[in-house]
């Protein structure tokens, strides 16, 4: 059976082009980029080449990058290093509900010590309003950290309109681009941003390592102690072969973005269409519009996404749902709470991400077969069973 992969937003494979031109990092010129003989200058020379591409791609300066171990990195320093730096202005942030945990989770510790936290509710659209964004800044207000673009339902924010509310009220602005970066133009200059989180293995490049970009004389307190690396602002032995993977990848997914957004977009547009007109009690999460190409997050009424992914793994096809079960809790995701969607259906949704290596064939075939799951779901659900009851009546 041909597995079908539909969960680019959790992580995508390595490219054949990116494979093929890390594999000598392993081997061969495996050297520390810190020492001086001819492996390591050659180690050490690759990732500034990285450095500049990644650059370039975001239209930032080539030492307003540093390579992390992840996006969640990159954004605990982000936030962290921020914080800690400007306690004595202020003790105040900015963030939204719907955050990824990496971002979440470190104000929530941040709270624990001493730092207050407002958390800007999205509408049911996911999408926040700039209106509340102004309401929310005090004096102290130190830094605004909102996503790009969410990785559950996709919606993508205003983010140039956030940084130029941040830089009239000179507050720094950081946003989370993990999963925007290779998906939509990223420019930090136009866009006000003076922090930004991204991430190697959500384009095509290996897992474990991240960037964030921090604009040009901006004060940020290191996170990892250690040895001078990145111009002594993160220690820790650089990740080559990941790095020269990183830029590869960047590279190749921002030539290709023009034409792949459509593409995208054409394929994520029948599977909205295709679910929504053949399959009644479902609806989309996230605004249609204001969303990345390759995201459609669906719920369905009355069963669980959990089941419908195990049916849909039965027939080799791989996406992923709206409760945080595989991660041992079964808490409907923060995300669809967020816009607003009661516990029952938050559970019953599917997010199917899309990515370079999907076909039409593959939106056919999970056209083709998710009908008949629902339906089968369904049949087994005692809830839809009093719904159909009631509908007769
Ligand atoms: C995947 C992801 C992260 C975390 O990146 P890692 O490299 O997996 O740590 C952070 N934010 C968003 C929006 C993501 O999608």
């Amino acid at each position: 059976m041909n597995k079908i992969y539909f969960d680019n937003a959790a992580t995508t494979q390595v490219s054949p082009e990116v494979f093929e031109g890390i594999k000598q990092y392993f081997v061969d010129e495996y050297g520390n980029p810190s020492s001086i003989y001819e492996i390591a200058r050659s180690s050490k020379k690759v990732v500034e080449e990285a450095r500049e591409k990644i650059a370039r791609c975001l239209n930032a300066e080539t030492q307003e990058i540093y390579f992390t171990g992840s996006g969640t990195e990159a954004n605990n320093w982000a936030i962290k290093g921020i914080a800690e730096a400007l306690a004595d202005k202020g003790n105040h942030i900015i963030t939204t509900t719907f955050e990824h945990h990496a971002v979440l989770h470190v104000c929530k510790y941040l709270e624990t010590k001493g730092f207050e936290v407002t958390y800007l509710p999205v509408n049911n659209q996911g999408l926040i309003s700039l209106d509340d964004l102004k309401k929310a800044i005090r004096s102290t207000t130190i830094l605004i950290t909102i996503m790009t673009a969410n990785n559950e339902i996709g919606t993508i924010q205003p983010i140039k309109e956030i940084g130029e509310i941040a830089h009239n009220n000179k507050i720094l602005f950081h946003t989370d681009a993990v999963q925007a970066f290779g998906h939509m133009k990223i420019d930090v200059k136009d866009w006000h941003v003076d922090l930004l989180s991204i991430s190697a293995h959500k384009i095509y490049a290996p897992k474990g390592v991240g960037v964030l970009y921090v604009r040009k004389g901006i004060k940020i307190k290191t996170l990892l102690h250690g040895g001078a690396q990145e111009r002594n602002r993160r220690a820790g032995t650089e990740n080559v072969p990941g790095i020269v993977g990183f830029g590869i990848a960047a590279e190749q997914i921002v030539a290709e973005m023009e034409s792949e957004s459509k593409r995208l977009t054409t394929l994520r547009n029948k599977v909205i269409d295709g679910i929504l007109d053949c399959i009644p009690y479902c609806f989309l999460n996230g605004d249609r519009e204001k969303r990345l190409p390759g995201n459609a997050n669906i719920s369905f009424e009355y069963i669980e996404g959990e089941s419908i992914l195990l049916l849909l793994e039965m027939h080799g096809i791989y996406a992923s749902s709206g409760s945080a079960c595989t991660s041992g809790s079964l808490d409907p995701s923060h995300v669809l709470l967020a816009i607003g969607l009661p516990h029952e259906k938050a559970h019953g949704s599917l997010r199917i991400t899309l990515g370079r290596y999907n076909t039409e064939e593959d939106v056919n075939r999970l056209l083709e077969v998710l009908p008949g799951i629902v339906d089968r779901l369904r049949k087994m659900s005692p809830l839809y069973e009093n719904i159909q009851q009631q509908h007769k009546l």
